[in-house]
């Protein structure tokens, strides 16, 4: 038995939007889940149900076993972090991380001992008597995170609690909230747009696309198995390349040139003769060159990005385009006619109306 059940959730409100569907997923103790999807795709929804602040419309929500569906957010022992942290302007971090246990009616004593604790946890020891207003950015989600984390509860529910800080704020928030789930242990569900964050803060993905989960899975079962192209193109920076073609005699054009999918893939494109597939590879899964084991393609260099660490070649042959990532040191020039290759262990085909991975 899990510790987190979810059965079937859906959410349905009042004014009859249907925003989740049957939402499945068990969840151990311990785990760090992340929902990742698009804005609107129903990630706060089921959070909020998971936390008790939205009724379950139907199905069910089960901790250690126990039907949970009518318990209050306090009796489900979870406590959040939310996007727009609200935090007592006019209490000093000390008093604002103290704030839950003093309601409580915790001793003096151990709230010190506790507040002293989760500030050494999240570098605040040295703001402890200041304001909010005199915190950085970070510095006050820290304390949003600490005020969750105070209490013990079983589990910890976060929603988007990075998206006010700037990118590198955030790149040292995430490590942190990833440091601090592997020393106080506690089941995790964080919820983001951002696969970034997905893929480097979670034990397991939960990928939703409009109120539907696509798929769960470890970052690397989602990057190197996705179960279709919305998940394929979602998780990985840039995209996955998508060619769409009618499959001819077992080949799909590249603008003017064929792959040859039959000489590889005959036994998932022989029901597909005369069907759109997509077909689509990685931009980081290609070399430049003729390598063996790989398709070639030809085609025209329009425009390089050098980020540092490589460059994005955007590439296009007749009216197909695609990036390329590749080591700076190779770039090729603009406007140039280049040749490279698709190992064919990177090559991903997908049914063209389903969307599914064939
Ligand atoms: P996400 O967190 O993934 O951005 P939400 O869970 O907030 O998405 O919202 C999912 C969908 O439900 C959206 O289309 C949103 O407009 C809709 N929605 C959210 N809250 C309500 C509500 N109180 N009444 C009706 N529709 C809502
Ligand atoms: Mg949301």
């Amino acid at each position: 038995m899990a510790y987190l059940e979810l059965k079937n959730l859906n959410k349905i409100y009042p004014n009859g939007f249907h925003a989740v569907h049957n939402f499945n997923l068990e969840i151990e103790q311990g785990e760090f889940i992340v929902f990742v999807g698009s804005s609107g795709c129903g990630k706060s929804t089921t959070l909020r149900m998971i936390a008790g602040l939205e009724e379950i419309s139907d199905g069910e929500f089960l901790i250690n076993g126990k039907r949970a569906n009518e318990l209050n957010p306090r009796q489900r022992e979870v406590a959040m972090v939310f996007q727009s942290y609200a935090l007592y302007p006019q209490m000093t971090v000390y008093d604002n991380l103290a704030f839950s246990l003093t309601l409580e009616g915790v001793d003096e004593d151990v709230i010190e001992e506790k507040v002293n604790r989760t500030a050494a946890i999240l570098g605040l020891t040295e703001y402890l008597d200041r304001l909010p207003r005199a915190l950085s950015g970070g510095q006050r989600q820290r304390v949003a995170v600490g005020r969750a984390i105070i209490r013990k509860v079983g589990i910890f529910l976060m929603d988007e609690p990075l998206s006010n800080l700037d990118a590198k704020q955030r790149v040292t928030m995430r490590s942190e909230i990833t440091q601090i789930h592997k020393e106080i242990g506690a089941t995790t569900i964080y919820v983001t747009h951002d696969q970034t964050e997905a893929m480097t803060m979670a034990d397991r993905i939960v990928v939703m696309k409009e109120g539907y989960i696509q798929q769960v899975g470890t970052p690397h079962e989602l990057y190197f198995n996705p179960t279709n192209v919305f998940v394929a193109g979602f998780i990985g920076e840039p995209p996955m390349n998508f060619v769409k073609g009618t499959v001819e005699d077992g080949k799909i054009a590249f603008g003017d040139q064929k792959i040859d999918l039959k000489s590889q893939f005959a036994d998932k494109v022989s029901g597909y003769e005369g069907k759109e597939i997509v077909f689509g590879f990685r931009p980081e899964a290609i070399a430049l060159g003729e390598e063996e084991n790989a398709y070639h393609i030809r085609c025209n260099v329009e425009l390089t990005e050098m980020l540092g660490d490589n460059t994005n070649v955007y590439i296009t042959n007749g009216d197909q385009q695609a990036i390329l990532k590749v080591d700076p040191h190779d770039t090729p020039d603009v406007d140039s006619e280049i040749t490279f290759s698709i190992p064919f262990k990177s090559v991903y085909l997908f049914d063209s109306e389903t969307e599914n991975r064939i």
